[in-house]
């Protein structure tokens, strides 16, 4: 799983080597990097999104995402629909309008990170390459970071886990090559990652979680909570695709 826009390229950063990056306003190149750009939102990051814009998700995704199916995995991938000017619409003289909400791609930057699934229930395993787009003056700045110190800085940890849980669906060892979802696979995909208002009556069913396989506690939990709603939604989709679901 990529967790950023466009192909994976940059150099490799080892995990304890730092680099001299810092964005601010001021820069000439201020709120340059948030136009013409692939910006792919993970069901995480539209959770986020939407939670920020106080909308409804039907409304979100109608006004603010385009569709398309990942050209690797075949998946369906949303990212953020760009103005007729190829701007991000959350964009602002003042800078981003979703700072605190914004996507996992704007928030690492200026790295990239990509990650596959641990074998044998080890963590996952993930690589961060640095992106040095031109003109970006961040990298002229003298302030010296982590991996680690940037990880924290952009609070990325709950994305991250997110993000890594969506990848054991991603990345099914059973998924054979590029998936090819029909139209009611792809409506149950949008619904249990993305619109969960669509999502929750069909958790909240009779017999749910005796089908599925999750427990009461666990089932009360996600129809209290979105973030744990999304969490349910990923084991649902694994078992319905991929034949097991957990049970916790
Ligand atoms: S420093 Fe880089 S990331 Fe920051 S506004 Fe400029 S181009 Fe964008
Ligand atoms: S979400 Fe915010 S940071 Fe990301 S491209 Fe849009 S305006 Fe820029």
């Amino acid at each position: 799983m990529i967790e950023t826009s466009g192909e994976l390229q940059g150099r490799p950063l080892a995990p304890d080597q730092s680099f001299c990056f810092a964005c601010r306003p001021g820069l000439a190149c201020f709120n340059s990097c948030c136009t013409g750009k692939r910006l792919p939102l993970l069901p995480y990051d539209f959770l986020r999104l939407r939670q920020a814009l106080d909308l409804p998700a039907a409304e979100v995704l109608s006004r603010h995402v385009e569709l398309e199916a990942d050209p690797v995995s075949g998946w369906p991938a949303l990212r953020i629909k760009l103005t007729p000017e190829g701007a991000c619409p959350f964009v602002s003289e003042q800078g981003c309008a979703v700072y605190l909400d914004r996507p996992t791609c704007c928030r690492i930057y200026p790295l990239a990170r990509a990650v596959r699934p641990g074998k044998g229930g080890r963590p996952p395993r993930e690589v961060f390459l640095r992106q040095d787009t031109p003109g970006c003056l961040g990298w002229d700045q003298p302030e010296e970071l982590t991996i680690a110190a940037w990880t924290l800085d952009q609070g990325l940890a709950p994305y991250q886990a997110a993000n890594n849980q969506a990848m054991g669906l991603f990345m099914h060892p059973a998924r054979q090559g590029e998936v090819s979802l029909n139209d009611q696979q792809t409506h149950a995909f949008i619904s249990a990652l993305y619109n969960l208002e669509a999502f929750r009556p069909l958790a909240a069913s009779p017999g749910f979680g005796e089908k599925f396989g999750f427990s009461q506690e666990r089932l009360a939990e996600a129809l209290a909570d979105d973030e744990a709603l999304l969490s349910l939604g990923v084991d649902w989709l694994t078992g319905v695709f991929f034949g097991k679901t957990k049970t916790e």
